[in-house]
């Protein structure tokens, strides 16, 4: 698997919820959207899986044709009321994003940086439980920080100091990386691998790799067709072109402006 990239659909999520506070409503979807997303995922005949499972069992890419990988960034602690009991009754995997300096905390990178609201991060307890349920909790750095900004050094303690701290209370292998924000740094291959890494998950990518895995996020406005397009390999493929037209333009407008 590991010279094979990955083409396994990502979705990306933040916080589920009813009636959020007005900061969060674009990184949040309703709960009745979370359950329109998973009964499209049930009625595709798709699975959920994670990285753990793929390295652990050493899936191939016949095992992984009808699976799906759900993932949640930042690992907010409202995620225990309503998404996990609903993944849990349909027997379902995720993977959890945790930035390590933040566990037990609030997301002050939002805060500071967005004047958000401030949201109750998991616990270690709440962590432990997510690997006792068999759900995957991944890095997402140590700090939040935009990688892409930073030294080598400073991106690279972040990304292998993130996977000791969660490896250590969790007492498990960390396979997967999320980089804060889609930044993906200079050197970020040799340095996920360096840390021992298997995976690391951006958003928008030019080239897509292992070390820089495309994802999807679901929005509240998504109805049950594009919600079946972004799950579907025709989407996979409209982004790999449209990705890195979408970047360039983005640096061309930033140069201009
Ligand atoms: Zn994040």
């Amino acid at each position: 698997m590991s010279r094979l990239k990955l083409n396994t659909p990502i979705i990306m999520l933040h916080h589920i919820a009813n009636q959020p506070h007005s900061s969060l409503e674009k990184w949040c979807i309703s709960h009745e959207k979370f359950l329109e997303l998973l009964n499209c995922i049930e009625q595709k005949g798709l699975q959920t899986t994670t990285f753990q499972e793929i390295v652990e069992r050493k899936l191939n890419r016949s095992d992984l044709a009808n699976k799906v990988i759900i993932s949640f960034d930042d690992c907010p602690a409202t995620l225990f009321d309503f998404a996990i009991p609903e993944l849990i009754k349909r027997g379902m995997k995720a993977v959890f994003y945790m930035p390590t300096e933040h566990i037990d905390g609030v997301n002050t990178w939002d805060i500071k940086e967005y004047g958000m609201i401030s949201v109750e991060l998991m616990n270690v307890t709440q962590l432990k439980k997510l690997v006792a349920l068999g759900m995957e909790v991944g890095s997402h750095g140590e700090k939040h920080i935009k990688l892409d900004t930073v030294t080598y050094n400073v991106a690279y303690a972040d990304i292998v100091n993130s996977k000791y701290t969660l490896e250590k209370l969790l007492e498990h292998p960390t396979y997967s990386f999320a980089y804060p924000y889609g930044k993906v740094p200079m050197q970020h291959e040799q340095m996920l691998k360096k840390a021992g890494y298997k995976f690391g998950l951006s958003i928008y990518t030019s080239l897509e790799s292992n070390f820089t895995l495309r994802r999807f996020a679901i929005n509240e406005g998504d109805d049950r067709n594009a919600i079946n397009l972004k799950l579907s390999k025709r989407y996979q493929m409209m982004r790999s072109l449209y990705d890195p037209l979408f970047l360039l333009l983005n640096k061309l407008l930033s140069k201009a402006f």
